[in-house]
């Protein structure tokens, strides 16, 4: 994969991170090196008649996030479970270090074509089609400035010499591009967890959150967490978790049927893991016994 020029570094500098790049093949250096702004203007339309149709779905390097994982589920009317067994691959986040799944390259419309390109008729999910889909041809990129308490994003433009796209004489801001593309809710669903990204990249370069090397099992509830609700669902209620985290009421009620808060709660309870943030709390009273066995353990009166 082509790289981009853009940089991630220790967690006391500033970070910069490319989180959808868009770029499906490489073909040289198709990353334009400018940051766009919302109100930032650019020319591209793709449509059926385009002599590239399709092109872009072979190959595609498309990582799934937590809120593709939910459209898609919901869009097949399948379980989390049934859907990455069938249309994805694991892997490994490089960046981050964290584990993620992929789709599948390996569909039956062609060499290379993704799992869910459905032959002329273009993508067989489309109303449900990835974040990473959606953004093509444009990348999405954050920046945390040190000193800075919140990250900002930009966009930049993939420009790869078999998308004909960029010849199309159809101009429009990034602002409009998104909302064509109904970028806004899937990002609101995904924030928490590029800030995770985020930070897990930002930490590398010393070798993990504090210096300290993700356990395999955190990196396994990431994975829970990020790609199947159902399993996470069943975590949160079957386990000690409720028992352990100060959680009211009426959230729990919610947690039983929706799944996006769900999602948040399993953001924020990852943030405190691998982080230490005070996302969730601990009870008051589990919070007691586990400060007075570690005083315990420190030979401590
Ligand atoms: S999900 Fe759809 S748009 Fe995305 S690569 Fe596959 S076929 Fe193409
Ligand atoms: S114009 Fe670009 S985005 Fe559209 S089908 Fe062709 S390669 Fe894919």
């Amino acid at each position: 994969m082509p790289q981009t020029g853009f940089r991630s570094s220790g967690p006391e500098q500033e970070v910069e991170l490319d989180i959808f790049d868009g770029v499906r093949q490489s073909d040289g250096n198709p990353v334009e090196p400018v940051r766009l702004q919302s109100t930032d203007s650019f020319c591209f339309s793709c449509h059926p008649t385009v002599t590239c149709w399709n092109r872009c779905c072979h190959n595609a390097d498309v990582t799934l996030t937590p809120a593709d994982i939910l459209m898609l589920t919901r869009k097949l009317a399948i379980e989390p479970a049934e859907f990455l067994a069938q249309y994805t691959v694991p892997d490994n986040w490089e960046k981050s270090d964290l584990p993620v799944a992929k789709l599948r390259t390996d569909g039956q419309a062609a060499e290379g074509a993704c799992v869910f390109l459905a032959g002329d008729e273009g993508c067989g999910v489309y109303d449900a089609r990835p974040a990473t889909c959606r953004y093509y041809p444009l990348g999405l990129a954050s920046i945390k400035m040190m000193g800075a308490q919140k990250k900002e994003d930009f966009y930049f433009l993939v420009r790869e010499s078999h998308c004909r796209g960029h010849k199309e004489d159809r101009q429009q801001t990034v602002a409009e591009f998104r909302t064509e593309q109904d970028l806004e809710t899937l990002d609101e669903i995904n924030r928490a967890w590029i800030d995770i990204m985020m930070k897990m990249t930002s930490w590398r370069s010393v070798g993990g959150p504090n210096a300290k090397k993700v356990s395999k099992q955190t990196k396994q509830m990431f994975f829970m967490v990020s790609t199947d609700v159902t399993t996470f669902r069943r975590f949160v209620f079957e386990s000690r978790f409720l028992e352990t985290y100060a959680i009211d009421e009426e959230t729990i009620e919610d947690l039983r049927t929706d799944d996006i808060s769900l999602l948040q709660l399993g953001f924020d309870w990852l943030k405190n893991v691998l982080f230490n943030e005070q996302t969730i709390n601990m009870k008051e009273d589990v919070l007691k016994a586990a400060i007075a066995r570690g005083r315990s353990d420190m030979g401590a009166t």
